[in-house]
Protein backbone atom coordinates (compact mmCIF):
# COMPACT_ATOMS: atom_id res chain seq x y z
CA UNK A 1 0.00 0.00 0.00
CA UNK A 2 1.38 3.76 -0.94
CA UNK A 3 0.19 6.87 -0.53
CA UNK A 4 -0.32 6.57 -4.77
CA UNK A 5 -3.32 4.55 -3.17
CA UNK A 6 -4.30 7.72 -1.34
CA UNK A 7 -4.23 9.20 -4.37
CA UNK A 8 -6.30 7.20 -6.34
CA UNK A 9 -8.28 4.86 -4.04
CA UNK A 10 -11.93 6.10 -2.63
CA UNK A 11 -11.87 4.03 0.33
CA UNK A 12 -15.39 5.78 1.10
CA UNK A 13 -17.00 4.34 -2.00
CA UNK A 14 -15.39 1.10 -1.68
CA UNK A 15 -17.04 0.61 1.65
CA UNK A 16 -20.07 2.40 0.67
CA UNK A 17 -20.76 5.03 2.56
CA UNK A 18 -20.44 8.62 3.09
CA UNK A 19 -17.94 11.28 3.31
CA UNK A 20 -19.27 11.87 6.87
CA UNK A 21 -19.91 8.50 7.55
CA UNK A 22 -19.79 7.81 11.44
CA UNK A 23 -17.22 5.11 12.81
CA UNK A 24 -20.11 2.96 13.34
CA UNK A 25 -21.55 3.32 10.19
CA UNK A 26 -18.15 2.57 8.29
CA UNK A 27 -17.97 -0.46 11.14
CA UNK A 28 -21.36 -1.88 9.82
CA UNK A 29 -21.10 -1.43 6.57
CA UNK A 30 -17.45 -2.95 6.61
CA UNK A 31 -18.60 -6.21 8.21
CA UNK A 32 -21.19 -6.84 5.50
CA UNK A 33 -18.61 -6.46 3.03
CA UNK A 34 -15.90 -8.38 4.63
CA UNK A 35 -18.58 -11.52 5.03
CA UNK A 36 -19.40 -11.15 1.71
CA UNK A 37 -16.21 -11.05 -0.21
CA UNK A 38 -14.50 -13.21 2.77
CA UNK A 39 -11.97 -15.90 1.30
CA UNK A 40 -13.64 -18.82 3.05
CA UNK A 41 -16.90 -17.87 1.59
CA UNK A 42 -15.49 -17.51 -2.19
CA UNK A 43 -12.90 -20.15 -2.37
CA UNK A 44 -10.14 -19.66 -5.18
CA UNK A 45 -12.55 -16.76 -6.35
CA UNK A 46 -9.83 -14.02 -7.07
CA UNK A 47 -12.20 -11.19 -7.92
CA UNK A 48 -13.71 -11.73 -4.48
CA UNK A 49 -10.23 -11.90 -2.72
CA UNK A 50 -9.19 -8.84 -3.98
CA UNK A 51 -12.10 -7.22 -2.87
CA UNK A 52 -11.97 -8.56 -0.03
CA UNK A 53 -8.57 -7.25 0.18
CA UNK A 54 -9.91 -3.81 -0.79
CA UNK A 55 -12.33 -3.32 2.04
CA UNK A 56 -9.88 -4.48 4.59
CA UNK A 57 -7.39 -1.67 3.56
CA UNK A 58 -10.21 0.74 3.47
CA UNK A 59 -11.53 -0.25 6.55
CA UNK A 60 -7.63 -0.28 8.20
CA UNK A 61 -7.50 3.56 7.07
CA UNK A 62 -10.87 4.88 7.67
CA UNK A 63 -11.59 3.32 10.72
CA UNK A 64 -8.12 5.02 12.21
CA UNK A 65 -9.21 8.71 13.02
CA UNK A 66 -5.67 9.90 12.85
CA UNK A 67 -5.34 8.09 9.45
CA UNK A 68 -8.48 9.14 7.74
CA UNK A 69 -8.16 13.08 8.90
CA UNK A 70 -4.79 12.28 6.68
CA UNK A 71 -6.41 10.34 3.78
CA UNK A 72 -8.77 12.72 3.83
CA UNK A 73 -5.95 15.66 3.87
CA UNK A 74 -4.04 14.07 0.83
CA UNK A 75 -7.50 13.57 -1.01
CA UNK A 76 -8.44 17.00 -0.62
CA UNK A 77 -5.07 18.50 -2.17
CA UNK A 78 -5.20 19.77 -5.62
CA UNK A 79 -2.86 18.26 -8.00
CA UNK A 80 -1.64 15.94 -5.70
CA UNK A 81 1.49 16.51 -3.07
CA UNK A 82 4.06 18.28 -5.36
CA UNK A 83 5.02 21.65 -3.73
CA UNK A 84 2.80 21.10 -0.89
CA UNK A 85 5.36 22.88 1.53
CA UNK A 86 3.92 24.39 5.27
CA UNK A 87 0.63 22.32 4.40
CA UNK A 88 -0.57 19.43 6.88
CA UNK A 89 2.74 17.82 4.95
CA UNK A 90 6.31 19.71 4.26
CA UNK A 91 7.49 17.06 1.98
CA UNK A 92 6.89 15.10 -1.39
CA UNK A 93 4.63 12.36 -0.76
CA UNK A 94 4.97 11.19 -3.95
CA UNK A 95 8.36 10.90 -3.74
CA UNK A 96 8.76 9.10 -0.41
CA UNK A 97 6.45 6.48 -1.50
CA UNK A 98 8.35 6.24 -4.75
CA UNK A 99 5.95 5.71 -7.49
CA UNK A 100 6.70 2.62 -9.38
CA UNK A 101 7.09 4.51 -12.88
CA UNK A 102 10.86 3.42 -13.62
CA UNK A 103 11.33 0.18 -13.71
CA UNK A 104 9.09 -1.95 -15.94
CA UNK A 105 8.98 -5.86 -15.80
CA UNK A 106 6.58 -7.79 -12.91
CA UNK A 107 5.09 -7.09 -9.77
CA UNK A 108 8.39 -8.15 -7.94
CA UNK A 109 10.70 -5.59 -9.97
CA UNK A 110 8.52 -2.64 -9.31
CA UNK A 111 8.25 -3.60 -5.69
CA UNK A 112 12.35 -2.49 -5.85
CA UNK A 113 11.66 0.91 -6.88
CA UNK A 114 9.03 1.57 -4.48
CA UNK A 115 11.68 0.03 -1.57
CA UNK A 116 14.67 2.06 -2.92
CA UNK A 117 12.16 5.18 -2.35
CA UNK A 118 11.65 3.92 1.09
CA UNK A 119 14.79 2.38 2.15
CA UNK A 120 17.31 3.63 -0.07
CA UNK A 121 18.82 6.56 2.09
CA UNK A 122 21.51 6.19 4.68
CA UNK A 123 22.08 10.09 5.37
CA UNK A 124 20.01 12.80 5.38
CA UNK A 125 19.21 15.13 2.57
CA UNK A 126 16.17 16.77 1.48
CA UNK A 127 13.50 14.89 -0.26
CA UNK A 128 13.21 15.99 -3.78
CA UNK A 129 13.21 13.29 -7.01
CA UNK A 130 16.36 14.19 -7.83
CA UNK A 131 17.83 12.57 -5.04
CA UNK A 132 16.57 9.23 -6.09
CA UNK A 133 19.06 8.04 -7.87
CA UNK A 134 18.75 5.43 -10.03
CA UNK A 135 21.04 2.52 -8.78
CA UNK A 136 22.24 -0.26 -11.20
CA UNK A 137 21.55 -3.85 -10.13
CA UNK A 138 24.31 -6.48 -9.40
CA UNK A 139 25.94 -8.63 -11.50
CA UNK A 140 25.06 -12.20 -10.51
CA UNK A 141 27.25 -15.26 -11.74
CA UNK A 142 26.12 -18.88 -11.86
CA UNK A 143 27.33 -22.48 -13.17
CA UNK A 144 25.30 -24.11 -15.63
CA UNK A 145 26.15 -27.88 -16.64
CA UNK A 146 25.22 -29.11 -20.08
CA UNK A 147 25.74 -32.58 -22.05
CA UNK A 148 27.49 -32.50 -25.02
CA UNK A 149 25.20 -32.41 -27.83
CA UNK A 150 23.20 -29.58 -25.76
CA UNK A 151 25.96 -27.17 -25.73
CA UNK A 152 26.69 -28.20 -29.69
CA UNK A 153 22.97 -27.34 -30.69
CA UNK A 154 22.29 -24.69 -27.96
CA UNK A 155 19.99 -24.80 -25.37
CA UNK A 156 17.53 -22.34 -23.30
CA UNK A 157 17.73 -23.55 -19.64
CA UNK A 158 16.09 -22.50 -17.03
CA UNK A 159 18.22 -20.61 -13.93
CA UNK A 160 16.96 -20.23 -10.76
CA UNK A 161 18.20 -17.42 -8.88
CA UNK A 162 18.36 -16.66 -4.97
CA UNK A 163 17.96 -12.72 -4.54
CA UNK A 164 16.70 -9.95 -1.90
CA UNK A 165 13.51 -8.73 -2.81
CA UNK A 166 10.75 -6.64 -0.87
CA UNK A 167 8.45 -8.56 1.37
CA UNK A 168 5.67 -10.65 -0.27
CA UNK A 169 3.34 -10.07 2.51
CA UNK A 170 3.74 -6.72 3.53
CA UNK A 171 5.11 -5.53 -0.27
CA UNK A 172 7.89 -4.11 1.34
CA UNK A 173 6.52 -1.48 3.59
CA UNK A 174 7.15 -3.92 6.53
CA UNK A 175 3.85 -3.19 8.20
CA UNK A 176 1.61 -6.19 8.90
CA UNK A 177 -0.90 -7.12 6.28
CA UNK A 178 -3.64 -4.70 6.47
CA UNK A 179 -1.89 -1.88 8.03
CA UNK A 180 0.37 0.68 6.82
CA UNK A 181 3.21 2.44 7.81
CA UNK A 182 2.78 6.15 9.86
CA UNK A 183 4.36 9.30 8.77
CA UNK A 184 6.75 9.65 10.96
CA UNK A 185 5.28 12.17 13.50
CA UNK A 186 9.34 13.36 14.50
CA UNK A 187 10.49 14.59 11.22
CA UNK A 188 7.33 15.08 9.51
CA UNK A 189 8.36 12.35 6.41
CA UNK A 190 11.68 13.61 5.82
CA UNK A 191 13.74 10.99 7.39
CA UNK A 192 16.34 13.23 8.78
CA UNK A 193 16.32 15.72 12.03
CA UNK A 194 18.00 19.03 12.28
CA UNK A 195 20.21 19.64 14.97
CA UNK A 196 21.44 22.79 15.87
CA UNK A 197 25.17 23.65 16.83
CA UNK A 198 25.47 27.39 17.59
CA UNK A 199 24.76 28.85 14.31
CA UNK A 200 25.06 25.94 12.32
CA UNK A 201 22.25 23.43 11.59
CA UNK A 202 22.97 20.02 10.97
CA UNK A 203 21.56 17.82 9.12
CA UNK A 204 21.10 13.90 10.72
CA UNK A 205 18.66 10.99 10.18
CA UNK A 206 15.38 11.06 12.08
CA UNK A 207 16.34 8.62 14.78
CA UNK A 208 12.51 7.85 15.32
CA UNK A 209 12.44 6.31 12.07
CA UNK A 210 15.87 6.24 11.11
CA UNK A 211 15.53 7.99 7.67
CA UNK A 212 13.04 6.11 6.81
CA UNK A 213 10.36 8.98 6.83
CA UNK A 214 7.78 6.27 8.35
CA UNK A 215 7.31 4.77 11.48
CA UNK A 216 5.31 0.99 11.30
CA UNK A 217 3.49 0.42 14.22
CA UNK A 218 2.46 -3.23 13.29
CA UNK A 219 5.14 -5.21 11.95
CA UNK A 220 4.70 -7.63 9.22
CA UNK A 221 4.71 -11.03 10.92
CA UNK A 222 6.77 -12.43 7.65
CA UNK A 223 9.75 -10.17 7.81
CA UNK A 224 9.35 -8.70 11.22
CA UNK A 225 9.26 -5.32 9.72
CA UNK A 226 12.09 -5.31 7.65
CA UNK A 227 10.27 -5.20 4.27
CA UNK A 228 12.80 -7.69 2.63
CA UNK A 229 12.85 -11.48 1.83
CA UNK A 230 14.78 -13.81 -0.29
CA UNK A 231 12.60 -14.18 -3.19
CA UNK A 232 13.59 -16.76 -5.98
CA UNK A 233 13.12 -16.28 -9.50
CA UNK A 234 13.50 -18.50 -12.76
CA UNK A 235 14.76 -16.76 -15.52
CA UNK A 236 15.40 -18.05 -19.28
CA UNK A 237 18.88 -18.44 -20.29
CA UNK A 238 19.44 -18.93 -23.92
CA UNK A 239 22.63 -20.89 -24.29
CA UNK A 240 23.90 -20.11 -27.59
CA UNK A 241 25.44 -23.35 -29.97
CA UNK A 242 28.72 -24.11 -29.80
CA UNK A 243 29.30 -23.18 -26.31
CA UNK A 244 32.51 -24.74 -24.59
CA UNK A 245 33.50 -26.23 -21.54
CA UNK A 246 35.10 -23.44 -19.34
CA UNK A 247 33.40 -20.54 -21.30
CA UNK A 248 31.48 -17.98 -19.77
CA UNK A 249 27.83 -16.20 -21.21
CA UNK A 250 26.90 -13.07 -20.56
CA UNK A 251 23.30 -12.14 -20.43
CA UNK A 252 22.86 -8.60 -20.29
CA UNK A 253 20.12 -7.42 -18.15
CA UNK A 254 19.32 -10.14 -16.38
CA UNK A 255 20.99 -10.03 -13.31
CA UNK A 256 19.78 -7.96 -10.02
CA UNK A 257 16.92 -5.52 -11.08
CA UNK A 258 17.70 -2.27 -10.71
CA UNK A 259 16.55 0.17 -7.93
CA UNK A 260 14.96 3.79 -8.88
CA UNK A 261 14.78 2.81 -12.30
CA UNK A 262 18.11 1.90 -13.09
CA UNK A 263 19.02 -0.40 -15.64
CA UNK A 264 19.44 -4.67 -13.82
CA UNK A 265 22.83 -6.33 -14.00
CA UNK A 266 24.38 -8.63 -16.00
CA UNK A 267 23.48 -12.42 -15.66
CA UNK A 268 27.05 -14.33 -15.67
CA UNK A 269 26.91 -17.87 -16.93
CA UNK A 270 29.99 -20.55 -16.55
CA UNK A 271 29.48 -23.01 -18.63
CA UNK A 272 30.29 -26.71 -17.99
CA UNK A 273 30.06 -29.22 -20.51
CA UNK A 274 30.20 -33.06 -19.84
CA UNK A 275 32.72 -34.77 -22.20
CA UNK A 276 31.22 -37.36 -24.88
CA UNK A 277 31.98 -40.78 -25.54
CA UNK A 278 33.51 -39.87 -28.95
CA UNK A 279 33.99 -36.66 -29.55
CA UNK A 280 35.90 -33.87 -28.22
CA UNK A 281 36.81 -30.55 -28.68
CA UNK A 282 39.45 -28.07 -29.56
CA UNK A 283 38.67 -24.65 -30.20
CA UNK A 284 35.43 -24.57 -32.94
CA UNK A 285 36.69 -27.81 -34.06
CA UNK A 286 35.48 -31.50 -33.11
CA UNK A 287 37.82 -33.64 -33.07
CA UNK A 288 37.88 -37.64 -33.29
CA UNK A 289 40.07 -40.59 -33.35
CA UNK A 290 39.66 -43.49 -36.01
CA UNK A 291 41.52 -46.31 -35.45
CA UNK A 292 42.50 -48.10 -39.00
CA UNK A 293 44.38 -51.27 -39.69
CA UNK A 294 47.74 -52.06 -41.00
CA UNK A 295 46.84 -52.93 -44.72
CA UNK A 296 44.35 -49.61 -44.42
CA UNK A 297 47.04 -47.42 -43.67
CA UNK A 298 49.81 -49.08 -46.15
CA UNK A 299 47.54 -49.71 -48.99
CA UNK A 300 45.31 -46.67 -48.70
CA UNK A 301 41.44 -47.17 -48.30
CA UNK A 302 38.16 -45.54 -47.86
CA UNK A 303 36.79 -45.77 -44.39
CA UNK A 304 33.53 -44.61 -43.17
CA UNK A 305 34.00 -41.79 -40.29
CA UNK A 306 31.36 -40.47 -37.87
CA UNK A 307 30.11 -36.76 -37.80
CA UNK A 308 28.24 -35.24 -34.87
CA UNK A 309 24.80 -35.34 -35.12
CA UNK A 310 25.17 -36.03 -39.03
CA UNK A 311 25.54 -38.52 -41.63
CA UNK A 312 28.71 -40.85 -41.87
CA UNK A 313 31.49 -39.17 -43.87
CA UNK A 314 33.96 -41.29 -46.41
CA UNK A 315 37.63 -40.24 -45.46
CA UNK A 316 40.21 -41.14 -48.25
CA UNK A 317 43.21 -42.80 -46.84
CA UNK A 318 46.17 -42.65 -49.23
CA UNK A 319 48.30 -45.22 -49.43
CA UNK A 320 51.12 -45.27 -46.63
CA UNK A 321 49.06 -43.20 -43.95
CA UNK A 322 50.98 -43.03 -40.92
CA UNK A 323 49.65 -43.31 -37.40
CA UNK A 324 48.82 -40.34 -36.16
CA UNK A 325 47.73 -38.59 -39.03
CA UNK A 326 45.27 -35.72 -39.04
CA UNK A 327 42.66 -35.59 -41.44
CA UNK A 328 40.31 -32.38 -41.98
CA UNK A 329 36.08 -33.04 -42.66
CA UNK A 330 35.59 -29.32 -43.51
CA UNK A 331 32.30 -27.86 -41.74
CA UNK A 332 31.41 -30.89 -39.28
CA UNK A 333 32.49 -28.73 -36.49
CA UNK A 334 31.15 -26.72 -33.58
CA UNK A 335 29.02 -23.75 -34.74
CA UNK A 336 30.98 -20.26 -34.50
CA UNK A 337 29.57 -17.06 -32.99
CA UNK A 338 29.16 -15.76 -36.75
CA UNK A 339 26.99 -18.45 -37.50
CA UNK A 340 29.40 -20.49 -40.05
CA UNK A 341 31.11 -23.91 -38.38
CA UNK A 342 34.44 -25.34 -37.70
CA UNK A 343 35.61 -28.59 -38.79
CA UNK A 344 36.11 -32.34 -37.67
CA UNK A 345 39.64 -33.74 -36.98
CA UNK A 346 39.85 -36.89 -37.78
CA UNK A 347 43.11 -38.84 -36.39
CA UNK A 348 44.29 -42.03 -37.75
CA UNK A 349 45.32 -44.76 -35.25
CA UNK A 350 47.05 -47.38 -36.73
CA UNK A 351 46.15 -50.88 -34.66
CA UNK A 352 48.34 -53.99 -34.48
CA UNK A 353 46.45 -57.03 -34.62
CA UNK A 354 46.55 -58.69 -31.69
CA UNK A 355 45.04 -61.83 -32.40
CA UNK A 356 45.77 -63.54 -36.24
CA UNK A 357 44.05 -65.77 -37.84
CA UNK A 358 46.05 -68.61 -39.55
CA UNK A 359 45.97 -66.61 -42.98
CA UNK A 360 46.59 -63.61 -41.86
CA UNK A 361 49.67 -64.88 -40.14
CA UNK A 362 50.84 -66.31 -43.11
CA UNK A 363 50.08 -63.25 -44.99
CA UNK A 364 51.99 -61.20 -42.51
CA UNK A 365 55.00 -64.08 -42.71
CA UNK A 366 55.18 -63.61 -46.63
CA UNK A 367 55.15 -59.72 -45.70
CA UNK A 368 57.54 -60.13 -43.44
CA UNK A 369 60.17 -62.55 -46.12
CA UNK A 370 59.50 -60.29 -48.60
CA UNK A 371 60.92 -57.07 -46.58
CA UNK A 372 58.61 -54.98 -46.16
CA UNK A 373 60.54 -52.47 -48.90
CA UNK A 374 62.70 -51.10 -46.52
CA UNK A 375 64.86 -51.63 -43.31
CA UNK A 376 63.39 -49.20 -40.80
CA UNK A 377 66.66 -49.37 -38.89
CA UNK A 378 69.59 -49.55 -41.20
CA UNK A 379 70.80 -46.39 -40.11
CA UNK A 380 69.57 -46.76 -36.50
CA UNK A 381 72.55 -48.31 -34.66
CA UNK A 382 75.41 -46.66 -36.58
CA UNK A 383 73.41 -43.00 -35.83
CA UNK A 384 73.03 -43.91 -32.01
CA UNK A 385 76.93 -44.16 -31.57
CA UNK A 386 77.23 -40.61 -33.13
CA UNK A 387 78.05 -37.59 -30.10
ZN1 LIG B 1 11.41 10.32 11.35
ZN1 LIG C 1 6.85 -8.11 5.38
Amino acid sequence: MSTKDYLEKDYYKVLGVAKTASQEEIKKSYRKLARKYHPDANKGDAAAEERFKEVSEAYDVLSDEKRRKEYDTVRSMPGGFRGQQGGGFGFDLGDLFGHPSGTTTGAGERIGDLFGGLFGRGGGGTRTAGTRRARRGADVETEVTLSFGRAMNGVTVPIKLTSEAACNSCRGTGAKAGTVPRVCPNCEGTGHETRNLGNFGFQEPCKECHGRGLVVDDPCLVCHGSGRATGTRTIQARIPAGVADGQKIRLKGKGAPGENGGPAGDLYVNIKVLPHKVFGRSGDNLTLTVPVTFPEAALGAEIRVPTFQGQPVTLKLPEGTPNGRKFRVKGRGATRRDGTKGDLLVTVDVHVPQKLDERSREALAALREAGGGEDLRADLLQQARQE
